[in-house]
């Protein structure tokens, strides 16, 4: 159907004013545009919510949230599973691990992938298991992780994926579930960071030169 790869975002596209929404008036200079508005990544979360329901919402699940820049599509994601579980009266349990990673400095990928503190999972053992990332870029990280993750033989891995980046090297597979299909921009906002800032922005926006000077380390 062409669908799969979620609500495509053209090259041309340059967001919203910034004056059309409110947003935390210290980020003023340090963003251009409003990419995507916090409503429409909350309307589409729903409907992958409902996606991932009629896949997989016959069993239990654990979904595994890619910190820190998964932590509020992870949340909402979750909640909408949830509400849709209340609706349709199934009586499943949703489990939640964490895993964080680290490969980015400035907007540039690093070569190496970091997973923080060294989590057990094994009780991914034998379940279903749903990864929760915010971002896909080249995929060099989902394709890591992945591998870590099927060390602990699982019985079903899939990837919830809220943006998948427009490129053209890509490494291994696209998430199961795709929110957006973006340009090869660089994006802050909704728990995504530009070296920690711009988590506590609600949208996803596009930072500005000035932002990405100020921020630099
Ligand atoms: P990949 O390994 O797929 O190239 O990169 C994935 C990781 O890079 C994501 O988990 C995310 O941490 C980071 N990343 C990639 N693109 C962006 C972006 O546009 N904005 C932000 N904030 N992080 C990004």
């Amino acid at each position: 159907t062409g669908l799969e790869g979620g609500i495509v975002i053209k090259d041309d596209w340059p967001g919203y004013s910034l004056e059309l929404f409110t947003y935390p008036e210290h980020y003023r200079e340090d963003i251009e545009s409003v990419y995507i508005p916090h409503g429409v990544i909350m309307d589409r979360t729903e409907r992958l919510a409902r996606h991932i329901m009629d896949d997989i919402g016959d069993h239990d699940m654990v979904v595994l949230c890619v910190l820190k820049g998964g932590y509020k599509f992870c949340s909402d994601l979750v909640e909408f599973i949830k509400v849709q579980c209340r609706n349709s009266n199934k009586h499943l349990e949703t489990r939640v691990e964490f895993i964080r990673l680290k490969s980015y400095l400035n907007d540039q990928s690093t070569e190496d992938l970091h997973i923080i503190g060294s989590q057990d999972l094994s009780v991914l053992r034998g379940k279903n298991v749903l990864i929760v990332e915010a971002i896909v870029d080249t995929g060099k990280t989902m394709k890591a992780l992945l591998k870590h993750v099927e060390a602990f033989e699982p019985k079903m891995v899939k990837v919830a994926g809220l943006l998948v980046k427009r490129v053209s090297n890509v490494v291994g597979n696209l998430p199961d579930y795709v929110g957006f299909e973006i340009p090869n921009r660089f994006v802050v906002g909704y728990a995504l960071d530009y070296n920690e800032y711009f988590r506590d922005l609600n949208h996803i926006c596009v930072i500005s030169e000035i932002g990405k000077v100020k921020y630099k380390i």
